[in-house]
């Protein structure tokens, strides 16, 4: 029997399982997929937003701002790649000027650190490639970027290493009440443990009715995004946001940890699974970015990816003990800022299980850090070091990003290996830069299969059954 079983390995379950590999807890991380951040955690904006936004007195605005706080520190204890670059809320008019008044408002109350409202001499010299329409904006040093996939990732690469336990391919899909806890039925078998903690996604509300009455839906909302190749690094050096609207936060251009320029996402209700693109969604964002950037140059666009925001029609999120199946916690609805917010939701979960009856007695090998070998930030004395103690990081495997086979090798040999292209790529980068994998990919495919002993064609470019090889050529299998 476990003590806690977390069902998803996006940012919530993996803040948690960290969180809680601090002590001697029994923790299993049930994920339907292959590996973490497959879901929304892996396609967002990757931004680690200051905080001004969520309503006063919800728990969004606390989780916001602590979250901001700590990721800075998990950042540098996990190596994740982060920069605190700041950002602006661009207004263009005296209506844009009173929301903008309104956020610094909430954003005082919710206790952002350093937000002002620049005029125009200051905010140009900030960022010269503005809309010359633009009259001011709200200036947020805290927010920041990060690699949002790693997040999750290293955090669950350290509790992993300190004890936890994750199950791959496992989707729940029944949860009965025990006397003594819970019986977690799944399609790879089942399994027991005292407490439950829903941190489903956008499944979250089908994962809470398995076990308690309907008492929310999510609505599935995907955002759509232009990544521009980093020939366009520069445009912007801060993370420029338009005034928010109902539909949100509306379309950014920002920075991206990698060099890269991100653009977008509009906001429409999908199908919970969407991995789309329209060129009418596409059209609505490069309107949008022109607006804010005239010389955004959206033909140097190199990716065009969408992810879904697990809306569940609230202003805040739902996180807490179920009312009717003690023992069974919700981690739902986390929308935006959700990322940002999940290593805050994580620390108030624990202290909940705790107050609940988990034991917390310290993990005496709790990996609390991380240190990952990145070739091409190593200095050239580094590098002729790395080399010498391991040839294959004189081999380059992804020219786009100057990646090595050495990294690839060593990602493979981390505490959750990777099965799939995008897992080396979650990890390493391969197939991040222009040319989108067509150089590294098969190399990559084939350093996972001679690492996993399975056949080239079973190694999948993500989720199992996304096949990249489908026959041999010309032998008309098609
Ligand atoms: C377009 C967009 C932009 C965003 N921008 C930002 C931003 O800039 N900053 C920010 O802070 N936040 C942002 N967010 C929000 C942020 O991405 C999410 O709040 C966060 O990633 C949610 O993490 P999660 O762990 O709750 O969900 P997920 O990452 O979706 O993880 C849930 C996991 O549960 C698994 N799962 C589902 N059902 C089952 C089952 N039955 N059994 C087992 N496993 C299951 C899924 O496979 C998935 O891996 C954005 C979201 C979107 C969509």
């Amino acid at each position: 029997m476990e003590d806690v079983i977390i069902i998803g390995a996006g940012a919530c379950g993996c803040s948690l399982l960290y969180e809680l590999s601090r002590y001697k807890v029994k923790t299993l991380l049930l994920e339907k997929e292959n590996d973490v951040s497959v879901g929304t955690t892996k396609a967002n904006s990757a931004i680690v937003h200051a905080g001004y936004d969520p309503e006063p007195g919800t728990k969004m605005a606390g989780y916001n701002v602590y979250g901001n706080a700590l990721i800075e520190q998990l950042a540098a204890d996990l190596d994740i790649p982060y920069k605190k670059i700041g950002s602006l809320v661009v207004g263009f008019d005296e209506t844009d000027r009173k929301s903008i008044e309104k956020l610094l408002e909430k954003g005082n109350k919710n206790g952002v650190p350093g937000l002002k409202i620049l005029e125009k001499e200051e905010l140009f010299l900030m960022e010269p490639n503005l809309s010359k329409e633009a009259i001011c904006a709200l200036y947020a040093p805290s927010a920041g970027i990060i690699a949002p996939w790693e997040l999750a990732l290293a955090q669950a690469e350290c509790a992993v290493k300190g004890g936890a336990k994750i199950e791959f391919n496992a989707e729940v899909i029944s949860i009965e009440k025990k006397k003594d806890g819970f019986k977690v039925k799944t399609n790879k078998g089942d399994f027991e443990s005292k407490f439950v903690v829903n941190a489903a996604g956008v499944n979250s509300d089908i994962v809470s009715r398995m076990i308690e009455p309907e008492f929310f839906t999510i609505t599935p909302k995907s955002g759509e995004y232009f990544l521009l190749d980093t020939t366009e690094d520069g445009i912007v050096n801060t993370v420029v946001f338009p005034c928010p609207s109902v539909l949100g936060k509306g379309i950014l251009v920002s920075p991206t940890v990698h060099g890269n320029i991100i653009v977008g996402p509009d906001s429409k209700i999908s199908d919970k699974d969407y991995l789309g693109c329209t060129a009418k969604g596409l059209a609505s964002i490069r309107e949008g970015a022109l607006r804010l950037i005239p010389s955004v140059n959206l033909r140097a666009s190199i990716r065009n990816f969408s992810g879904v925001r697990a809306d569940a029609g609230l202003e805040d999120f739902i996180v807490g003990q179920s009312k009717t199946a003690p023992g069974f916690f919700n981690m739902a609805g986390i929308k935006s800022p959700g990322l940002t917010s999940a290593p805050a939701i994580a620390k108030d979960v624990a202290k909940m299980l705790n107050e609940a009856g988990l034991e917390f007695k310290p993990n005496s090998n709790f990996v609390s850090k991380r240190k990952i070998k990145r070739f091409k930030h190593m200095s050239d004395a580094q590098k002729a070091q790395a080399i010498k103690e391991n040839p294959a990081y004189g081999a380059i495997v992804c020219r786009c990003q100057t990646i090595t086979e050495g990294e690839v090798i060593d990602a493979l040999n981390r505490p959750i290996p990777p099965v799939s292209l995008d897992g080396i790529k979650r990890r390493c980068l391969t197939g991040m830069g222009r040319c989108q994998g067509g150089f590294c990919g098969p190399k990559v495919q084939s350093l996972i299969s001679q690492m996993s002993k399975r056949k080239q064609k079973d190694i999948p470019l993500d989720r199992e059954g996304m096949y990249i090889i489908i026959s041999e050529t010309k032998k008309g299998d098609l």
